[in-house]
């Protein structure tokens, strides 16, 4: 199938695209990489009267950080990210910088990470995304930008309302992520089951821990809808380490956030909190 015909832009400043998106009755809708759009375009899934390509827009690629904060620009790459421009931003190649390369580098194989963006896996909002898992156990904020100037900051654990369902309205679009700074003695395991690589995860779980900021997160991915936390792990894991984490815990933890599931899925999700906290628990 082949999409159905829509008007072109180029957006080439964020005013233009402000302007484009406060105008008009257009069905509009924003392209960054265009790997996951493309696929919903020429199935008809989407269907736009009018695409505005923000891809070339250099205000969303940057990246600056402060004190208590990166913001990462809705439109940097993920292989910009892989090839390091947070530690750059940085200026140095801290825990987080790290666990954020490494999350980019494992996202489907390096054409796609070429030009998939983050905010553009952000807003696609598909279930088993990387980097809606990595941003949730981090505590990221979604920056939603209105046309007239507006924004507000919406925290990942409430943008992504389901399968493909976020919380950007109508005309809004993301301007860039806001990722808190953690310590030099953060620490993490990423782990996610593909059946092979350049796919999307079947299960994955993201274990961040920060004793010095007292911070533990522990999330599991991939469960067709928006990601769960698992607190009651998190607490075991801030209070006694990974390794006091019980089997029987992750079992009854991965019962309860993945009721639908089918035994071999919460089997894959078990094992993938067991393989994530034992990452963590390597990195010590
Ligand atoms: C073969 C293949 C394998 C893949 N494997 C993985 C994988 O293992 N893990 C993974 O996480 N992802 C995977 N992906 C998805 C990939 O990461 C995409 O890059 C990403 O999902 C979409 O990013 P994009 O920049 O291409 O967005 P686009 O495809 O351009 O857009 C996607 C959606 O986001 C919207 N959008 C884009 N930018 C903005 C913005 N600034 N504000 C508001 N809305 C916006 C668009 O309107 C559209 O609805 C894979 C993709 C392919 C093609």
């Amino acid at each position: 199938m082949k999409a159905a015909a829509f008007a072109y832009q180029k957006a080439s400043s964020i005013g233009q695209l402000s302007e484009s998106l406060a105008q008009g009755e257009d069905v509009i809708k924003l392209m960054a990489g265009g790997q996951s759009l493309g696929p919903m375009l020429n199935l008809r899934l989407a269907r736009p009267s009018k695409l505005i390509d923000v891809s070339g827009l250099e205000e969303l690629k940057q990246v600056h950080a402060t004190k208590d904060e990166i913001v990462v620009g809705a439109a940097v790459t993920h292989a910009g990210i892989e090839d390091g421009l947070i530690a750059k931003s940085l200026g140095a190649s801290t825990p987080l910088a790290r666990m954020l390369a490494e999350v980019a580098s494992d996202i489907a194989y390096r054409a796609v990470r070429n030009r998939g963006t983050i905010a553009g896996s952000i807003a696609h909002a598909d279930p088993a995304a990387d980097w809606v898992l990595a941003l949730t156990t981090l505590n990221a904020s979604v920056a939603c930008s209105a046309p007239g100037g507006g924004r507000r900051l919406v925290p990942m654990t409430e943008f992504m309302q389901g399968a493909f369902t976020t919380a950007l309205q109508e005309r809004e679009f993301i301007s860039a992520l806001h990722i808190p700074m953690f310590s030099a003695a953060m620490r993490w395991g990423y782990f996610k089951f593909c059946r092979k690589t350049g796919e999307f995860a079947e299960a994955s779980c993201c274990v961040v821990l920060d004793p010095q900021q007292r911070y533990a997160r522990v999330v599991l991915g991939a469960l067709g809808g928006a990601p769960a936390q698992l607190p009651e792990i998190a607490r075991t894991v801030a209070e006694r380490g990974a390794g006091a984490v019980s089997p029987a815990s992750i079992e009854a933890a991965v019962q309860a956030a993945h009721r639908d599931g089918d035994l071999p899925s919460k089997r894959m999700a078990a094992a993938a909190v067991k393989r994530a906290l034992a990452q963590l628990e390597q990195a010590r």
